[in-house]
């Protein structure tokens, strides 16, 4: 493969625009090498008469823990929900304040705002833009009831030290797994340390349904319990609430279809990671910010994130070349409109806001071909040449 092409090599090269754009994910890709056990798991549902919840979303929250190394999986309708019933679990009420980062999807902090208590924001660290857990000490105050880190782009948050606070405290830990489907952190399963790993299964990550759907993961029997009846309305025994539940049950549609992809997960981050190690390669010369493993992490590469001053620059050379990009995220939640009465201004958490301002996702999905990738790579080290000279 030539990466840097010299100018007779480009001529050689066929103009990038012949051929379509590289996407940025690409969903019927993976689709189309799993549409016949996908279609006759959606027949059977349809055949059962069983729609929300039953053997397909049971078999499914069973496999899932498993894989991941946890004892019980209990399985609902989105990532938030799982958020939200994982802070609940934790005893987090009104008033009280959880520690979170705010370089993340923003719905870590929605699931703190829904049980009407505080996101006290602590910086990411500038390598793995993950909670600086350095930091935490300071903010914990006799009103923090969590500790909410979450495995940005795939990456596990440095857990130990995370776990060691919590610990001293006796202030649970609540993971934010939505990106870290098969993650390790040492020699366990992301999601699976705390008191409670949440998951979504948005079809754009790197567990998808095709609908909504999330998954709490803990090693408690009697959070996993709670767990289950609160997503469905807290009853028991049917129509006897002994407390406010909720109606966030998983369909069974998206457990059977879950069930299916989950058995394709392992080989499907290891096509991650080889995407991820070859544009590290290849991407290595470059001034770039290019992201990297921890030691004793595996990530999950969920999305790749280079850095870069010129960001919006970058992105539009990319565009121009056939190359779509994505941005996660190009504001930090403290500098959202929403989040405007905690009255954070620009400065109080300059890691996140630098990965906000320079960040760019490029192309990574299992079923990315060599020749998309090369094209990614080349059109890469064509634009950097392009700012060096504008
Ligand atoms: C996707 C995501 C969520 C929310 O999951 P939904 O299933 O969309 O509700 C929460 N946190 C992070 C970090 C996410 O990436």
């Amino acid at each position: 493969m030539t990466l840097i092409a010299s100018k007779t090599e480009t001529l050689e090269t066929p103009p990038l625009l012949d051929e379509p754009p590289v996407p940025f994910l690409d969903l019927k890709a993976q689709y189309s090498g799993i549409r016949e056990e996908i279609l006759r798991s959606l027949q059977e549902v349809a055949d059962s008469g069983t729609y929300i919840l039953g053997p397909r979303v049971a078999a499914f929250e069973e496999a899932f823990a498993e894989n991941l190394g946890a004892k019980h999986c209990v399985g609902v309708n989105s990532g938030t929900s799982a958020l939200h019933l994982a802070l609940i679990t934790a005893g987090v009420e009104a008033g009280d304040e959880v520690i979170t980062v705010p370089m993340t999807f923003v719905a870590t902090s929605w699931a703190i705002s829904y049980v009407g208590a505080r996101p006290v924001f602590v910086d990411v660290d500038p390598v793995t833009y993950t909670m600086d857990a350095s930091q935490v000490e300071a903010k914990i105050t006799p009103k923090t009831k969590a500790i909410l880190p979450v495995h940005l782009y795939g990456q596990p948050a440095d857990l130990r030290p995370l776990l060691e606070i919590g610990c001293k405290h006796g202030i649970p830990v609540i993971e934010d797994a939505a990106q870290a489907h098969n993650a390790t952190y040492g020699d366990h399963g992301a999601g699976s340390l705390g008191h409670c790993g949440c998951f979504s299964f948005y079809p754009g990550k790197n567990l998808g349904a095709y609908g909504e759907a999330g998954a709490i993961v803990t090693n408690d029997e009697k959070v996993a319990d709670r767990l289950r009846a609160l997503r469905d309305h807290a009853q028991g025994r049917r129509y006897y609430h002994n407390e406010v539940g909720f109606n966030y049950r998983m369909d069974a549609f998206q457990g059977a279809i879950l069930g299916v992809k989950l058995k394709s997960l392992k080989a499907w981050t290891e096509a991650r990671r080889r995407l991820a190690a070859r544009y590290i390669e290849h991407l290595g010369g470059l001034p770039l910010g290019l992201p990297g493993e921890a030691v004793g992490r595996r990530s999950a590469w969920h999305l790749f994130v280079v850095l870069h001053p010129r960001r919006d620059a970058l992105r539009r050379e990319l565009e121009t070349r056939g190359i779509q990009t994505g941005l996660h995220y190009p504001v930090p939640v403290h500098l959202q409109d929403a989040y405007r009465s905690l009255g954070h201004r620009i400065g109080d958490f300059p890691v996140s806001e630098r990965v906000a301002r320079e960040c760019l996702s490029l192309p990574l999905f299992p079923e990315m071909t060599e020749r998309q990738q090369e094209r990614v790579i080349e059109a890469v080290h064509d634009a950097m040449r392009n700012l060096e000279v504008a």
